[in-house]
């Protein structure tokens, strides 16, 4: 098997597929959906690759400027 394909932390098989991707821009939150990811198996270590962290980066530039369509959520805040 290739290395590439071996969880770093507990050495699981990675899997290929999509993720939601959750980032805090202040007091917004803003998810990403259809990330490419590996995830690991048995931690659910989740690896993005170099080339999808330049594309989230593009998203979250795009963000700022509100220039795509974006969907509503419901969230609740609450603390303990
Ligand atoms: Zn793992």
């Amino acid at each position: 098997m290739n290395p590439e394909d071996l969880c770093p932390i507990c050495g699981g098989e990675l899997e290929e597929t999509e993720v939601k991707e959750d980032i805090w821009l202040g007091e917004e939150l803003l998810v990403i959906e259809n990330v490419h990811a590996k995830v690991c198996d048995k931690c659910s270590e989740k690896i993005v690759s170099y080339d999808e962290m330049q594309r989230i980066d593009r998203v979250i530039r795009e963000f700022n400027y509100r220039k795509m369509d974006l969907k509503r959520i419901t969230a609740y805040v609450t603390s303990i």
